[in-house]
């Protein structure tokens, strides 16, 4: 949210119309969660009315018993706050031995803005 703001004010932005960001899976964020937080956050800010677009990164995992290296789903069965604090389990051999080398991201990938000209 801030850095939203900071990039917008550097950049001579009267108005932001759109943001983009990229969410891991591992994250475990919501993405309605995250528009409904950015909408009241915004207010009365530069970036009111502006749009949020999210990408959904898939989660990537390692794992230490089979060598397994690739993308890996969250298992749909355990709930989210559990799953967030649980190890991934891989997908090839179903050890918990597993790293995750991928899909915690939380970036900013693109902010649109009104410039003033002026
Ligand atoms: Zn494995």
């Amino acid at each position: 949210m801030e850095t939203a703001v900071d990039a917008a004010v550097q950049n001579n932005a009267r108005k932001v119309v759109e943001v983009n960001i990229e969410i891991g899976e591992f994250t475990f964020l919501i993405p309605e969660q995250l528009i409904f937080n950015f909408e009241i956050a915004s207010k009365n800010t530069i970036l009111e009315g502006a749009k949020l677009l999210i990408i959904k990164k898939k989660g990537r995992l390692s794992c230490h018993d089979c060598g397994f290296e690739g993308e890996s789903e969250v298992d749909p069965e355990i709930p989210p706050q559990i799953a967030s604090f649980s190890p991934m389990k891989c997908p090839s051999c179903g050890s918990s031995a597993t790293e995750i080398i991928g899909g915690k991201e939380f970036i900013i990938t693109d902010i649109r803005a009104e410039v003033d000209d002026a």
